[in-house]
């Protein structure tokens, strides 16, 4: 019996997770489920899962929980603020941990479980990108086991061999082949893009999702931080990581070996398929996808991305390429400019403006810990909210 914590129980992720659990219940047993504002959700999920604890963001929030829980006779103790996500991360009465929670604020959870040696199933890509060598070191020095939810990386981890140790050459891998869909925005005209709405940029055509990853497909962001989460995960040379274009997102993602050979993992766009590879490998376990119709699906595209269309794809490479907290001042200042448009504040084709410009005024530093590491994060985003400010009066 594996007992598991789900971060970020409530959203798009924790959802399809708990899906893939309920199918299992003679392997998977809940310990603790965080959510961070959707009580009544959370409640639901408490009733049908019984953890033996359930986070929230604040007392007010927690209070409205342990009322609702009493109310059924269910006997979940309710806690709640971050430490109390690090908490049930990391607890002995734990054994595997879903990083599910969007953005920078699932970092130090992520982080504590890595660092209590439990599988850590990383759907958080913000939190591998804006930690990268302090995680990987986190990982290698408990033993820690980090298994890829994102679904492309699922698919590089499912074409590489078993055993793989983040050393490509010694694999006989040439390239990493990342797809991406090209999100909503892959074929309109470029001047049409300032007047998208949040809800046209979250109408994703594959997937549905949270709507911070959603705009982030749509600008492409979401590509950019999946290259950095690849040369994390899989010790590849930024030059040996390739973005295609595959608006079908059937293939999730492909490994170009030395022979010649092409590996690539196809299924139907569902998270259940990765969720539940990273849950029980490495066995396999029903998932609930629909299985893969080939002659419906017939036609299978790829095309190369175009960069002037997709600036934030472009940023997040100069990023990986300067290295340092570049890549956690470009998350940071992302989370910032994205939120922003979703409140209306900015435009769509201001998010990379705003993403740039702090870029360019937060000088990289070396990142010796993750104290100084969340310095960084904070000050890019002050820098962003005054960018912000600044393109919502001009
Ligand atoms: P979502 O917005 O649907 O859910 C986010 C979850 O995080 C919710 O449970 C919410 O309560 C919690 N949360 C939000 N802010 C929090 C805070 N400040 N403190 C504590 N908890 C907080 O997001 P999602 O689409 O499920 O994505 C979750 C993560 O998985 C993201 O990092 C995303 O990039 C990654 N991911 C998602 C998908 C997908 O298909 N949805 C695919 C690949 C990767
Ligand atoms: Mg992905």
């Amino acid at each position: 019996m594996q007992r598991l914590t789900v971060l970020g129980a409530t959203g798009s992720i924790g959802v399809s997770t708990l899906d893939v659990v309920a199918r299992h219940p003679d392997r998977y047993r809940i310990y603790a489920l965080t959510a961070h504002s959707r009580v009544e959700a959370l409640a639901a999920q408490c009733v049908q899962f019984r953890p033996r604890l359930a986070v929230v963001g604040s007392a007010e929030a927690a209070q409205q929980l342990s009322r609702l829980l009493r109310a059924q006779d269910i006997p979940t103790e309710v806690v709640y603020g971050p430490q109390a996500l690090c908490q049930v991360a990391s607890s002995a009465e734990c054994d595997a941990v879903m990083a599910a929670i969007v953005g920078a604020a699932g970092l130090a959870p992520t982080l504590a479980a890595a660092r209590a040696g439990k599988k850590v199933l990383l759907a958080n890509k913000e939190a591998l990108v804006m930690s990268g060598q302090l995680f990987i070191d986190a990982i290698a020095a408990s033993g820690a086991v980090l298994l890829p939810v994102d679904s492309e990386h699922s698919a590089i981890f499912q074409c590489l061999p078993q055993h793989y140790q983040r050393a490509p050459g010694a694999a006989g891998v040439a390239k990493i082949l990342l797809t991406a869909s090209g999100g909503p925005f892959l074929t309109r005209a470029v001047e049409l893009l300032d007047t998208v709405t949040p809800d046209e940029a979250c109408a994703h055509p594959n997937w549905v999702m949270g709507r911070k990853i959603s705009v982030d497909s749509a600008t492409m962001m979401n590509k950019g931080l999946e290259v950095i989460e690849a040369y994390w995960l899989f010790g590849a040379a930024v030059a040996d990581i390739e973005v295609v274009i595959h608006p079908q997102s059937v293939i999730h993602s492909m490994v170009s070996y030395v022979d010649g050979s092409v590996l690539a993992q196809l299924g139907n766009p569902d998270m259940r398929t990765p969720i539940a590879h990273a849950l029980a490998y490495p066995e396999r376990i029903a998932s609930g996808v629909a299985p893969l119709d080939l002659t419906a699906i017939a036609d299978l595209q790829f095309e190369r991305p175009d960069f002037q269309r997709f600036p934030c794809l472009a940023l997040a490479f100069q990023a990986l390429k300067i290295g340092a907290s570049a890549p956690a001042v470009l998350n940071a200042a992302n989370e910032v400019a994205v939120q922003a448009f979703l409140n209306r504040q900015i435009g769509f084709r201001a998010i990379d403006k705003v993403i740039a410009d702090v870029m360019e005024q937060v000088a990289p530093v070396a990142v010796r810990d993750i104290e100084q590491l969340l310095e960084q994060d904070a000050l890019a985003r002050r820098v962003a909210v005054a960018r912000v400010a600044q393109r919502g009066e001009g």
